[in-house]
């Protein structure tokens, strides 16, 4: 009422919170390099960090008291969560986080903004609107005319890509119109949902990964196919490095990462003749291979970041 909101003007917000904080990290994977990482930034800056597996998580839904169980029993109200879900887990991931979010919990990527990163099509449509330079993209339901698809990105060569695909596995390039078609028609007989591009020859297999955590580029790497290919991904062969990012391209990714909603993020860019071209923006960075190419402690930064925004306690009084 009238007396709290007068209390609370008298109240400014304290600087980054130094008591020691609780902290879950949602993850199905508590054994991977990003969460044992989190976890051990969080406990050397005097936190608690739990794993939480997102799949044990129920949720009792009511209005007075938010709560969220873990095989079966309440947890207890978390200052922070860190989400690390999987793609395969993501809508019931999101009604984790708001829940989470009801009791209090300082959320590292809101569910809303990991959402929106997890579609590919309203991410791109997202980027393009915030005129973010990406490369030309078309994607239809089932155009009866493929020949309109290639044209829209400016014809062969071009990049035919699987919604679905992870470390380059459904990344095509189709060097002439007909290989095109084919990709097409093929991708299309699968009933598979898949995005046509403008391929971006210059960028000669390499391609950037920024690391924005808070609006800042924390750490940068570059990533180079292995001879012969155009995917850089490291699981296709390709090799990290340092790199050093120019202020076009640290701009580009900070921008990627707020019209995303996204206060950390992995910004994924090629260097095209005519400026950076954001490929993607990905909500759960893994942290491995930009700490080990660029030698930033990215993990203790997400809990500095964390420390910065935990709600602290000077809003109006409850109540009693
Ligand atoms: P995934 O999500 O499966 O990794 P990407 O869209 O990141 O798929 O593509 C994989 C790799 O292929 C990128 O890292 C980049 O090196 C290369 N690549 C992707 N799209 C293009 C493009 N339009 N032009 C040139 N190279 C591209």
């Amino acid at each position: 009422g009238e007396l709290g909101y007068e209390l609370y003007k008298d109240f400014p917000r304290r600087k980054p919170v130094k008591r020691p904080l609780r902290i879950a990290i949602l993850t199905r994977e508590p054994k991977n390099y990003s969460s044992q990482r989190l976890k051990e930034a969080a406990e050397a800056k005097g936190h608690v960090a739990e794993m939480i597996n997102t799949a044990r998580c129920t949720m009792a839904i009511n209005a007075l008291s938010p709560a969220v169980f873990y095989d079966g029993r309440k947890l207890p109200r978390y200052d922070a969560v860190i989400p690390r879900i999987g793609a395969s887990l993501t809508d019931y991931g999101m009604a984790v986080l708001r829940q989470f979010e009801m009791t209090g919990a300082y959320i590292l990527n809101s569910a809303p903004a990991i959402g929106a990163s997890r579609d590919k099509l309203y991410a791109h449509q997202v980027l393009a609107r915030a005129g973010i330079g990406m490369p030309t993209t078309a994607f239809a339901h089932s155009p009866k005319d493929t020949k309109n698809l290639i044209s829209h990105v400016g014809g062969a060569p071009l990049v035919v890509k699987l919604l679905e695909s992870t470390q380059g596995k459904g990344v095509v390039l189709a060097e002439t119109a007909k290989a095109a078609e084919s990709v097409i028609d093929a991708f299309r007989g699968l009933e598979a949902n898949f995005i046509v591009q403008e391929f971006v020859k210059e960028a000669a297999g390499e391609d950037i990964r920024a690391l924005v955590v808070g609006g800042k580029v924390v750490a940068a790497m570059k990533r180079k196919a292995q001879a012969g290919e155009f995917r850089s991904n490291l699981h296709r062969g390709g090799e990290a490095m340092r790199v050093k990012l120019t202020k076009e391209e640290r701009a580009t990714a900070l921008r990627a990462a707020k019209a995303m909603g996204l206060a950390v993020a992995g910004v994924d860019l090629l260097r095209s003749d005519t400026g950076p071209k954001v490929l993607e923006v990905n909500s759960s960075p893994g942290l491995e291979g930009i700490e080990k190419t660029s030698g930033k402690d990215v993990a203790g930064l997400l809990i500095d970041h964390i420390e910065a925004h935990v709600r602290t306690m000077t809003g109006p009084p409850r109540r009693r």
